[in-house]
Order: C-alpha cells, then sequence, then structure tokens
C-alpha cells in the first residue's frame, strides 16, 4: 500500500509530518491507500502561507477571479474519469453517481465562476452618495464531510475564491483523496497560498477552527461538531457558515399522483444510500393510502441492484464506513423490538463490505429513534397520519430543520402545507434538489448561513459602507 497524494501548502507539494492512516474502500470494508496525515504545525504553516496571499490575492481584478475558477472548471473536467474512479472507491457510490458528482463539481464551478458580487447604492442624492461594497474575509477554513467529498470541497472553496479569499481545506479521513486532487489542480491555477490542504481527524480540525488567523470556517457536517466550531470560533469572532444534520420530512398529500410522486419520493429518500444531507428520512402518508405506498416503495427497494460501485449495473452502493452502518443497524434493530414492519431489507448484508440494502420500515411514528433522529442511511420509516394538521406536527416535531417536502397534485394546498414547514427549503413534489443559483441552509439544529446564488457568494465576504459627502 502506498501514499499516493501529498499534501498542498503554499504551492508546495509537501509529505505529512504524522503518520500517515489508511483510507478503506467501504465496498471491501478494506484500506485501498494511505493519506499523508498532517501536523498541527502544518496547520500553522497552512494558514501563514493563506495569510501571506491574501495580502496580494484580494486585489485580484475580478475579470481574473472569474477566468480562474473556469481554468479550474477546465482542469475538473479534463481529470473527469480519475475524480470519479477515487469518489467511488473512497466514498462507495456508484460510478454512474460518481461521475454525477463530478459533473456537479464543475457546474458549481463555472455558475460560481460567472456571479458578481453586487454594489448596491443606498442613496444618490445632493447630500450623499452611499453605495455598500463587499470586500473579502482574509483566510477561509473549509472543514468538509464524507458523503459528497468533491462536491462540498467545491461548494466552500470557488465562492471563496471567487471573492479574493484564501483558503486552508481539511477534507474527512474517509474520504480525502478526491479533495487532495482537486487542490492539486487549483494549485496549477491561482498563486501559491491561496490553496493549501492539511488532513487528520478532529484535532487538525480544531487547529483549524480555534486558529487566531483563519477569518471564516465554512462547516458541512454533524450538528455536534458544528456546536464545537461554534464554541472555538468565538475568540477571534470567526464568521460562520454552518450546514449541518437533517432529518428531513415529508408529507404525502391524499391527492398525490403516486405514480409519479412514489418513484420520486424513493429516489431523493436512497439519494447516495441516505447518506444525503438533504434526503428524505422521514415519510407521512394519510392512513387511506398508507398500506400501497408502503408496498410499492418497497417494490421499487427491491429492484435495486446492490453492490461494489465500480460493478456495471449496480445501482446502490454501500454505507461509507463502519460507524455509520452500526448507527443504521442500531436505529433499525430499536425500531423492530418496539413493534415496526421491515418491509425489505432490514439486515447488513454478511461479508467485508459495508452494504446495507434499501429499507423501507412501516408501522412506526414520532417518538421512535429511527425516526426522530438522523440515521444518515438507507432507511425510510413511513408514519402513518390520519389528519393533516397532526402531519404538519409530526414534521415539525425535531430539532432539525434542513429541508421538508409537500408531495400533492394541488399546488396551492401544497403550498400552504410547504410554507408551515420549519426548513430552510421546503419542495413541492421533490426533494433534496440542490441547484447553484438557489441558496440553500438549514433552520434549527441545522444550521445557519446559506450557500449557493449570491446570497452564498455574500457569506464570503465583508460589506462595507463607502459615504461620499456632498455637503
Ligand atoms: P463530522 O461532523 O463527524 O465530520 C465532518 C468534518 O469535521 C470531518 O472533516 C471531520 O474530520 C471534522 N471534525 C470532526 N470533529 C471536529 C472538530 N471538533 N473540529 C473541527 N473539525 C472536526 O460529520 P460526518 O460524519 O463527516 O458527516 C455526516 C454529517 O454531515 C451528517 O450529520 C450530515 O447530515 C451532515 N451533512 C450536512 C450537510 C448540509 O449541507 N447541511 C451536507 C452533508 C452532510
Amino acid at each position: 500500500m502506498q501514499t499516493v497524494s501529498t499534501l498542498f501548502i503554499n504551492g508546495q507539494a509537501v509529505a505529512g509530518e504524522r503518520e500517515a492512516f489508511p483510507v478503506i474502500n467501504p465496498a471491501t470494508g478494506e484500506a485501498f491507500a494511505e493519506c499523508p496525515g498532517a501536523s498541527p504545525e502544518q496547520v500553522d504553516a497552512a494558514v501563514a502561507a493563506a495569510r501571506a496571499a491574501f495580502k496580494t490575492f484580494q486585489h485580484t481584478p475580478d475579470a481574473e477571479l472569474q477566468a480562474m475558477l473556469h481554468r479550474i472548471a477546465d482542469l475538473i473536467e479534463a481529470h473527469a474519469d480519475e475524480l470519479a474512479q477515487l469518489v467511488t472507491l473512497e466514498q462507495g457510490k456508484p460510478l454512474a453517481l460518481a461521475q454525477m458528482e463530478v459533473g456537479g463539481a464543475i457546474g458549481w464551478t463555472r455558475y460560481t465562476a460567472d456571479l458578481k458580487v453586487p454594489v448596491k447604492v443606498i442613496e444618490d442624492s445632493e447630500a450623499r452618495l452611499a453605495e455598500l461594497h463587499h470586500k473579502p474575509l482574509g483566510v477561509v477554513g473549509s472543514i468538509t464531510p464524507w458523503n459528497w467529498p468533491l462536491m462540498i470541497a467545491v461548494w466552500h472553496i470557488m465562492p471563496a475564491i471567487r471573492t479574493g479569499n484564501t483558503v486552508v481545506s481539511k477534507p474527512s479521513s474517509f474520504t480525502p483523496f478526491s479533495t487532495l486532487k482537486l487542490i492539486e489542480l487549483i494549485n496549477q491555477v491561482v498563486p501559491a497560498g491561496v490553496i493549501n490542504i492539511v488532513t487528520g481527524e478532529g484535532g487538525i480540525g480544531r487547529a483549524m477552527t480555534s486558529h487566531q488567523d483563519i477569518n471564516k470556517i465554512v462547516f458541512t457536517g454533524s450538528t455536534p461538531t458544528g456546536q464545537d466550531i461554534m464554541r472555538k470560533a468565538a475568540d477571534n469572532l470567526k464568521r460562520l457558515t454552518l450546514e449541518l444534520g437533517g432529518n428531513d420530512a415529508g408529507i404525502l398529500l391524499q391527492d398525490a399522483n403516486l405514480d409519479k410522486a412514489l418513484p420520486g419520493i424513493f429516489q431523493t429518500a436512497f439519494l447516495n444510500m441516505g447518506q444525503t444531507c438533504a434526503a428524505l428520512k422521514r415519510l407521512y402518508v394519510h392512513e387511506s393510502q398508507y398500506d400501497e405506498v408502503c408496498q410499492r416503495l418497497a417494490a421499487i427497494a427491491k429492484q435495486q441492484v446492490v453492490g461494489n460501485g465500480l460493478e456495471a449495473d449496480v445501482t446502490f452502493g454501500p454505507v461509507q464506513n463502519k460507524a455509520q452502518l452500526d448507527l443504521v443497524v442500531e436505529l433499525v434493530e430499536d425500531a423492530k423490538a418496539q413493534g415496526a414492519n421491515v418491509l425489505c431489507g432490514g439486515e447488513a448484508q454478511p461479508g467485508n463490505g459495508y452494504f446495507y440494502p434499501p429499507t423501507i420500515v412501516a408501522g412506526v411514528s414520532n417518538g421512535v429513534r429511527l425516526v426522530d433522529e438522523e440515521q444518515f442511511g438507507p432507511v425510510l420509516p413511513v408514519i402513518p397520519y390520519s389528519d393533516l394538521e397532526d402531519a404538519i406536527a409530526m414534521a415539525n416535531d425535531n430539532v432539525n430543520g434542513l429541508g421538508g417536502s409537500v408531495w400533492g397534485s394541488d399546488i396551492e394546498k401544497a403550498r400552504s402545507v410547504a410554507t408551515r414547514l420549519e426548513s430552510g427549503t421546503a419542495w413541492i413534489n421533490n426533494h433534496a434538489e440542490v441547484l447553484p443559483h438557489c441558496p440553500f441552509g438549514g433552520c434549527k439544529m441545522s444550521g445557519f448561513g446559506v450557500e449557493f446564488g449570491e446570497e452564498g457568494l455574500l457569506e464570503y465576504t465583508q460589506p462595507q459602507l463607502l459615504s461620499i459627502s456632498r455637503g
């Protein structure tokens, strides 16, 4: 087994100063490569390089920043096959989905390149001209999770660079290689020190979140880690964007067209084997349709081909890591013990890979852990309701508030329900759809701040009011 990558600090490929760590292919349960481990001193070096680069990079003309991002998109495109293979090897998702992830990374980079940082004229009078400008923040620390490793790194890094910031990136230790490759490519375009990468677990993350010379942390990951980051950020008032856990509810209205809705519900509940922050994680169905809906969802689940994502015809890969698999098992076993009816799946597959087939669980309600907690895996609990008001109350009865959805034919009725969901996004007849022009973020314990679109871009900036007296 070999170390297949290096860290990048100040434009240089450097070896890790800590012991390299194995990265496991979740389809085999075996390590397929070693990742270099960064030391806390290397975090300091990366931040120092980013700080030094910021002095000049912040003044880069807008058109140059835009051109840089397009050149980066070209490079991602040129290395698309390699990146998709890396994503499947380290993350487990089927290759076609990994190719979609790479395609998304390219599309997001190009869209972000073309965004403009607006100047708002607040007042233009005889007394004064008042304009609101936006300046970069400085050094941005990006900390990413293991579910969409390449895509989420792009979501963090591109708007930061586009607005003239410099970056230190830390990928999840479960999935570091696609990000290491991305940073290698970005370094071919931007000046030394603009993008740096360190690797390692929570200790390296904490070295970043408590670092006095980092001005903002953009974090995607679990809520407990987000809380820790927020505490650490207080010392130098770091700006924060926190995209945290979700436990999204979907409400199926009685007038929904089931032929259209059910494939959509399945797809958005099990996207990336359910390891998608804004996947549909709890489905509320009227009691008159309950049995039919459960059976039809189970029938779709049984059509999935579970296996190694590198094999042709596989539509459903493994859970990404053992701890996540153990959590899924624990929550389904707990539901079974409480009388749940598992209609398909419901058991981890024997063997070394972390395979758990798509699982539909009926006969559960709020108050069961599988419904109340974020299981972040390939399981959909289906909960009956008799009264729509109860369904809305149950949907909102959760600490999380990332996304939510309503499925129905009468759009005005669906809209009146959707607007009552306590969530950062409310979809009608869809779920988990994120787009580069639509601001996306959570409420309640799912975090704060948004990514994407102009609003997302401005999170990497500091407003400055320029007031010119004409008196
Ligand atoms: P995690 O919080 O365990 O880890 C995320 C990252 O934080 C990793 O890089 C990890 O090394 C680092 N980290 C861990 N402890 C740290 C600390 N104390 N300080 C700084 N960094 C630290 O999350 P995960 O298990 O990798 O990802 C799954 C979670 O991410 C789920 O809860 C999921 O809902 C959430 N998620 C949210 C979104 C969103 O947009 N809201 C998107 C994807 C994933």
